[in-house]
């Protein structure tokens, strides 16, 4: 930390509850950053929480670690003379997800809504889906322009409209081919075996959400 700077780190925003973006909470809020995070991302901080698709029960953060501050609107802050607005998204990768803006620099972080390069998981316990990943990526577009930098969740960690596009398209080209499926009767089974996420994988499919993984996620879904 010591090589951002002498500065006091004043403030910590959670882009949704995880594990891999809120364990850093308890030690930031000692050295006195104020945390501050969705409604949604404090409930989830505070009580044990199951996620279905890990198979694992998260246990409730200490005090130390859960958001003192918690919104259910836009909320705009002026820090280091750099103004930056905070906003949440409809339920999409977690029923918790905010986007940060940062004006000046044309910065646009994205949370886990954009996993850059690799499929997603999506937390259908608490309240992710494939569809408000689809709305969220569209929000993302809307926000931007060619010339923002998308700061993604996961993934190759500097983006941009061009490539944020291509993931939206990913996303709906997969939900398509997945809910086809599943509408004419077939299983999970089937249609994992059927590969409809084949032409997306060579690509998208190299990480830690592999394509069997993400057909199940998609299929919850649709
Ligand atoms: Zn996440």
């Amino acid at each position: 930390m010591s090589n951002l700077g002498a500065e006091p780190i004043t403030h910590l925003i959670n882009t949704h509850w995880h594990f891999d973006h809120t364990s850093g909470n308890e030690w930031l809020h000692s050295v006195g950053a104020k945390i501050i995070a969705h409604k949604n991302t404090r409930k989830h901080l505070s009580e044990i929480q199951r996620v279905e698709d890990w198979d694992y029960n998260f246990l409730p953060s200490p005090a130390g670690a859960i958001p003192s501050d918690a919104l259910i609107a836009n909320r705009k802050l002026k820090l280091n003379s750099a103004s930056i607005e905070l906003k949440p998204y409809k339920p999409a990768h977690t029923d918790g997800d905010l986007s940060v803006t940062f004006g000046e620099a044309d910065i646009l972080h994205v949370g886990d809504t954009y996993w850059n390069g690799i499929y997603p998981f999506i937390d259908y316990s608490t309240g992710g889906s494939i569809d408000g990943m689809i709305a969220a990526s569209d929000a993302n577009l809307a926000a931007s322009t060619e010339n923002t930098i998308i700061i993604p969740g996961h993934g190759k960690p500097v983006s941009n409209k061009s490539e944020l596009k291509e993931f939206r398209d990913m996303l709906v080209g997969i939900r398509g081919n997945i809910a086809a499926l599943k509408k004419a009767g077939r299983t999970l089974e089937e249609i994992v075996a059927a590969k409809p996420t084949a032409a997306y994988d060579a690509k998208w499919g190299q990480f830690v959400i592999d394509p069997p993984f993400f057909t199940k996620l998609v299929y919850e879904g649709v």
